[in-house]
């Protein structure tokens, strides 16, 4: 079928065109309802791809321009082919992989996908994905009641993650982020204490906190050397150290902390494990969400037609405001 994608051109340079999208008999036809902006387009928008040299399992695609993208998003079944059992047209879905949602139309496969769950807000659902995630990487973290939590970047998923935190009962919750607006949003939805680290130091701040014990849990979620260093250097003897960022460059780091210190360091990842795990987990991680016990929708704070994804990504780079940028298909 005939259908409009985005796709990247150059590096910062994004168009939308016409295309032909066919099915194959294990596939699944899906119209957009909206599609997420993640760090990770922002990176492959800027030319940034991990180590891995785009043959990194997660992208269906080795990259190359022109590439057609987008993973987070969802919506309706349209169509499916004669080898689909798990999915039937009507269906609202919700991508988890690489499907190019960035699109009117995009193909997926039946493990690319999960049904969105039952009563669940459409838009919402659409972000299952990122929402999951971060919310997995909660329930993973150990975090517990009493706790000081630090989270580095206030981004989508740091956002979500010190919300997490506060409901899990964290004494104190931390959050750091160079972008103050993002910092701002957070003390609104409940941060206990925003920490700018273009003008403070993080760790100094993370220890005046903790009475120079250091964070029980410390959360990366910036996906940067810095954070890992000031993460590593900010978590108390015998803590927790939350890894669950894409990284696009190699780090050093002083993990002689890790050792010395006896730090127990996770890597969260819903999106990573096998696809039956995955199976299993999403609704677990997407319970809070349905329950209302987390406040998800102030965090879409910007949304644009496909025809302006241009537009989306300079926001979701430029503005200090932007947590989570959407491009909605439906709306022409
Ligand atoms: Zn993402």
């Amino acid at each position: 079928m005939k259908t409009r994608s985005a796709c990247l051109t150059g590096v910062g340079k994004i168009e939308v065109r016409d295309r032909e999208i066919t099915p194959a008999p294990d596939e699944i036809l899906v119209k957009t309802h909206l599609a997420g902006v993640c760090g990770q387009d922002k990176n492959l928008y800027n030319g940034l791809i991990p180590p891995s040299g785009g043959l990194n399992t997660e992208m269906r695609t080795a990259f190359g321009y022109p590439y057609f993208f987008g993973h987070e998003g969802g919506g309706t079944v349209v169509e499916v082919g004669e080898r689909v059992r798990r999915f039937a047209p009507g269906d609202r879905v919700m991508s988890f992989a690489w499907v190019e949602t960035y699109s009117e139309h995009f193909k997926a496969r039946e493990d690319d996908l999960e049904p969105a769950p039952e009563g669940l807000d459409p838009d919402l659902a659409c972000l299952g994905e990122p929402v999951g995630c971060a919310i997995f990487s909660g329930l993973m973290s150990q975090i517990q009641l009493g706790d000081v939590v630090a989270v580095f970047g206030m981004g989508f998923a740091g956002q979500v993650m010190a919300q997490v935190a506060r409901a899990k009962g964290a004494f104190r919750t931390i959050g750091v982020d160079v972008v103050q607006g993002k910092l701002d949003l957070a003390l609104e939805l409940g941060l206990d204490v925003a920490v700018n680290g273009a003008r403070d130091d993080p760790v100094a701040a993370v220890l005046e906190v903790t009475r120079g014990q250091g964070a029980d849990v410390v959360v990366e979620m910036a996906g940067t050397e810095e954070a890992l260093r000031m993460g590593t250097a900010s978590v108390k003897h015998n803590g927790t150290l939350v890894f669950y960022s894409w990284v696009t460059q190699d780090v050093t780091l002083n993990i002689s902390r890790w050792h010395n210190n006896s730090l127990t360091v996770i890597n969260t990842g819903l999106v990573h494990h096998g696809v039956l795990q995955r199976r299993i987990w999403t609704p677990m991680a997407l319970r809070p969400l349905i329950q209302g016990q987390l406040k998800i929708e102030p965090l879409i704070t910007h949304s644009y037609p496909l025809e302006e994804i241009d537009r989306a990504f300079a926001t979701a780079a430029g503005d200090p405001a932007a947590i989570k940028v959407v491009v909605r298909p439906e709306a022409g």
